[in-house]
C-alpha cells in the first residue's frame, strides 16, 4: 500500500463522520502520489499526516439576542489548518449547514489555493451554523459582535486573517472588524479582509473572485485555441462570486442566460440583465424569482439542479459545494458544453469532475480558478501593512497576472509529472509542492 493510500485509509477510519472533509481529501491526496514518490524524505517526516490534520481548531458558543429580546446560541469554529507559508487565511461562512466537516474541507482546499497564489498566506476557514436569512440588521450586528468576542483572542494580522464567504459580505465584515477594534483598542486593519474602502479595504476585492474566475477561464480557453466571445453561459448562484463572474463574462462577450439562488433559477434568452439581479440580491436581499417583475419575458423554475439542463457552452457553478452531480454533468455534456469553471468551492462531485475530464470538457478546478478572491485579500493585507491604497487598475492588473500564473503553474506541474493537461491534479501538485517544501524546511 502506498504512503498516500495508507494516510487516506487512516483518515477514513478516523473521520468517518466528516463526509465533506473526506471527499476533499479523496480528491487531493491521490494526485500527490508522484510528488511523494519523488520525495521519500517526506514520508519519514510524516509530512502527509501533518498536512491533513489542522494545526489547531477553535470551537465556541455564540450567544446572541434577537429583536424580541429572546436569547439564542449558535456554534462557531475557526479551523487553523496550516501556517507553513504564512498566517492562516480563509473566509468565515454563516449558514445553517456549517459544521466541522465542511470547514475542514474548505480549510484543506484553502491551504493549496493560497499556496497557488504564490503569496505568503497559510490556510484556514471558519464560520457558524447561524442562518442570516430573514434577520434584521440589528440581529446581524449583535451576532457578528458576539462571534468576534469569542474569536478575537485567536486571530491577528500575523496570526490568522479571516475574510467573507457564504453569508458573510461587506456588512458582516464591518461589524466583525468594528468589534475587534473595540475589544483590542487597536487599529489593525490587517486582521481581516474584505473591509469597506473607508476603513482599510482594497479596491476591487468585492469583484475579485468572480473576475479572477473569468481571467482564469479566459486564459484556459486561449491556450486551447478558443474564445469566450459569443459563448452562452449558465451561472449558478447570485451572490458575490456569481454576480461578478457574470459581470466580467459579459464584458468578455459572453451571453449569460441563467442564474439561480437557493430557491430556483431564472432563464433569460436575451441575456440576464445584471443591474436587475444586483438590485434584487445585493440591495434588497430578496429572491431571484422577482427578476420576472422587471423582465416579464424571462422564465423562473423552482429548484436549483435544473439550471444544468439549460443548454450552454460555458458552465460556472458559483453557489455551493456538490451542487453539480453526475446526472447534471451528463446533461451539460449532452448539450455540448465546452468548458466548466468552478467559482464555488468543490461545486462538482468527484464523479462529475471525472466525467467532464473523460469527455474532453475543459475543466478549471476551484482551488485554482476561484483563488482571485484570496489573492486580492493578500493584496489588501499588503496595502494595510504599507498603509497605502492602490488604484483599481493596479489591483486588477495584479489579479490578472496572478490568475494567469496560477494557470501556467498548474499546467506545468501536471505536465512535469506526465499527467497531460489535467489542471485538477496540476493545481493540487503545484499548491502542495510549496507547502511541503516549507513544512519540511521548518522541521517538526
Ligand atoms: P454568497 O452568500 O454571496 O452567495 C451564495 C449564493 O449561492 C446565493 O445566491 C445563494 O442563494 C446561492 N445558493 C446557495 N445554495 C445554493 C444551491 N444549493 N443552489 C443554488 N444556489 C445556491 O456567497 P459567495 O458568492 O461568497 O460564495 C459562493 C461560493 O464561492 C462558496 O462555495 C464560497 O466558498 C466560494 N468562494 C467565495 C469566495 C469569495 O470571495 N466570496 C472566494 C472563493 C470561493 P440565496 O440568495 O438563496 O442564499
Amino acid at each position: 500500500m502506498s504512503y498516500v493510500t495508507q494516510v487516506l485509509e487512516q483518515l477514513k477510519q478516523t473521520y468517518r463522520n466528516e463526509p465533506e472533509f473526506l471527499q476533499a481529501a479523496e480528491e487531493i491526496l491521490p494526485s500527490l502520489e508522484p510528488v511523494l514518490a519523488a520525495h521519500p524524505e517526506y514520508q519519514k517526516a510524516a509530512l502527509l499526516e501533518r498536512f491533513v490534520e489542522p494545526e489547531r481548531v477553535v470551537s465556541f458558543a455564540v450567544p446572541w439576542m434577537d429583536d424580541k429580546g429572546e436569547y439564542h446560541v449558535n456554534r462557531g469554529w475557526r479551523v487553523q489548518f496550516n501556517s507553513a507559508i504564512g498566517p492562516y487565511k480563509g473566509g468565515l461562512r454563516f449558514h445553517p449547514s456549517v459544521n466541522l466537516s465542511i470547514l475542514k474541507f474548505l480549510g484543506l482546499e484553502q491551504i493549496l489555493k493560497n499556496s497557488l497564489t504564490s503569496l505568503p498566506i497559510g490556510g484556514g476557514k471558519g464560520g457558524s451554523d447561524f442562518d442570516p436569512k430573514g434577520k434584521s440588521d440589528g440581529e446581524i450586528m449583535r451576532f457578528c459582535q458576539s462571534f468576534m468576542t469569542c474569536l478575537y483572542r485567536s486571530i491577528g494580522a500575523d496570526v490568522d486573517v479571516p475574510a467573507g464567504d457564504i453569508g458573510v459580505g461587506g456588512r458582516e465584515i464591518g461589524y466583525l472588524y468594528g468589534q475587534y477594534k473595540r475589544l483590542t483598542g487597536t487599529v489593525t486593519p490587517g486582521v481581516i479582509t474584505g473591509k469597506g474602502i473607508s476603513y482599510g479595504g482594497s479596491l476591487g476585492r468585492t469583484e475579485a473572485t468572480g473576475y479572477g474566475l473569468l481571467f482564469f477561464v479566459d486564459e484556459m480557453m486561449r491556450d486551447n485555441g478558443k474564445s469566450l466571445d459569443g459563448m452562452r453561459a449558465v451561472i449558478s448562484g447570485s451572490g458575490n462570486v456569481a454576480i461578478y463572474a457574470a459581470e466580467k463574462a459579459q464584458e468578455l462577450g459572453v451571453k449569460v442566460v441563467a442564474m439561480s439562488d437557493s430557491n430556483g433559477y431564472i432563464v433569460d434568452e436575451d441575456g440576464v440583465d445584471l443591474s436587475v439581479v444586483k438590485e434584487i440580491k445585493l440591495a434588497r436581499r430578496a429572491r431571484i424569482k422577482e427578476y420576472l417583475q422587471s423582465v416579464p419575458s424571462a422564465r423562473y423554475f423552482e429548484g436549483c439542479k435544473g439550471i444544468w439542463t439549460v443548454p450552454c457552452d460555458l458552465a460556472l457553478p458559483c453557489a455551493t459545494q456538490n451542487e453539480l452531480d453526475l446526472s447534471s454533468a451528463f446533461a451539460l455534456i449532452a448539450h455540448g458544453v465546452v468548458a466548466i469553471g468552478e467559482g464555488a468551492n468543490m461545486p462538482c462531485t468527484l464523479d462529475a469532475q471525472k466525467a467532464f475530464v473523460e469527455h474532453g470538457v475543459l475543466f478549471a478546478p476551484a482551488k485554482a480558478a476561484n483563488a482571485g478572491g484570496v489573492a486580492t485579500s493578500a493584496l489588501e493585507m499588503a496595502q494595510n501593512s504599507a498603509r497605502l491604497s492602490w488604484s483599481k487598475e493596479q489591483v486588477f492588473g495584479q489579479l490578472q497576472s496572478i490568475m494567469r500564473s496560477i494557470y501556467r503553474n498548474a499546467l506545468a506541474a501536471a505536465r512535469r509529472y506526465g499527467l497531460g493537461d489535467n489542471l485538477i491534479d496540476g493545481a493540487n501538485i503545484a499548491g502542495f509542492e510549496r507547502v511541503a517544501e516549507a513544512m519540511y524546511a521548518l522541521g517538526l
